[in-house]
């Protein structure tokens, strides 16, 4: 594994960025690692920078005010962090300054990233990124402040310890995490749990609208910019629909869209381990891990939805069918 002290060696200005949109696990890994700087590295000026704003509910974790959202012209970095990145794409405007740093390191769990820093950390077997900063840090320096938001990143991952990516190292961590006296219960309830009742009648809306394909392999739903506009919400609003639809009895694969331009919808697929939908993702240029993964199509609700099913199906069917 990488060594953060090694990195941080002689740097004076250290930029640290997750992808657009942040979840929680992209947020959570870039607040453990930027607390960690200022803890034990108060001499050096760093900076988090997040094009998109978080949810509101992200704010309990300590200098969450100083997370940056515009992007000054500034002096190259000295090092910059890529976390929970895939891509270069998918920092958005992080990604010049990243391309300008002096050093970059990429610290991330996608199956589809090809490392593109100069010093990479990409382990696809880890729950999330946030597991590999505390591994970084190591036990002895986690200090509740900074167990708060990696805690967060890995529950937010591992839907709170359950999906597949959590391994007994996960569980090792959350423990480390946790003996710092986080109020855990609590981050998993404000942060993954709770939602506004908006958000839950757009959720019921979502699953009364959902359309079972491929003899209820395949399930889906989608929101119209129009009924986002109605309800006023936006697309982080909508987190959560996607893993209530995966969990239907008998469905492999789950796709959730939402409008974000006119006939222009972003994908979220969730499997249940028969189809690797990161594969799917990346046909059409997005990517993610096996069973969670995600991209930007477009067209038409049912073209989108068509085109998908017909690459899930293409991983359903043996081979010798494949070639009938
Ligand atoms: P979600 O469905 O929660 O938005 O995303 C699921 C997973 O797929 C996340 O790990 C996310 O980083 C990845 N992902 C979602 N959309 C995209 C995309 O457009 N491009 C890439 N490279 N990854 C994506
Ligand atoms: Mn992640």
């Amino acid at each position: 594994m990488i060594s953060l002290d090694h990195i941080l060696d002689k740097a004076k200005r250290v930029g640290i960025c997750g992808h657009v949109k942040p979840d929680g696990d992209a947020y959570g890994s870039c607040m453990g690692l930027y607390l960690f700087l200022k803890t034990y590295y108060p001499s050096i000026d760093a900076k988090v920078y997040l094009e998109d704003r978080y949810p509101d509910s992200f704010r309990f974790v300590s200098c969450s005010q100083d997370v940056i959202h515009d992007y000054p012209i500034e002096e190259p970095h000295d090092v910059f962090f890529a976390l929970d990145c895939s891509d270069l794409e998918r920092l958005g405007s992080s990604g010049a300054y990243f391309q300008a740093a002096k050093n970059t390191v990429v610290i991330d769990h996608h199956v589809s990233n090809d490392g593109f820093g100069m010093i990479c950390e990409i382990q696809p077997e880890a729950s999330s990124a946030s597991e590999l900063v505390a591994l970084m840090i190591g036990r002895e320096r986690i200090t509740r402040q900074i167990a708060e938001p990696l805690y967060m990143g890995i529950a937010h991952d591992t839907g709170v310890f359950q999906y597949s990516c959590t391994s007994s190292r996960t569980m090792m961590v959350g423990g480390w995490l946790m003996d710092t006296g986080i109020d855990f219960s609590r981050i998993c309830d404000e942060t993954f749990f709770l939602k506004t009742y908006i958000q839950n009648q757009v959720l019921g809306r979502a699953l009364a609208e959902s359309i079972l394909m491929m003899d209820g392999k395949l399930i889906f739903s989608a929101i119209r910019q129009k009924d986002m506009e109605f309800y006023q919400i936006e697309p982080k609003d909508l987190d959560g629909i996607v893993q209530q639809l995966r969990v239907t009895r008998g469905v492999e694969v789950a796709v959730f869209l939402y409008e974000v331009q006119t006939r222009r919808y972003k994908v979220s697929m969730r499997s249940n381990g028969k189809v690797d939908v990161s594969k799917v993702a990346l046909y059409f240029q997005g990517g993610g891990h096996v069973r969670a993964a995600g991209c930007t199509i477009n067209g038409g609700v049912h073209d989108v939805v068509n085109n998908i099913a017909a690459q899930v199906e293409k991983q359903l069917l043996p081979s010798s069918q494949m070639s009938r």
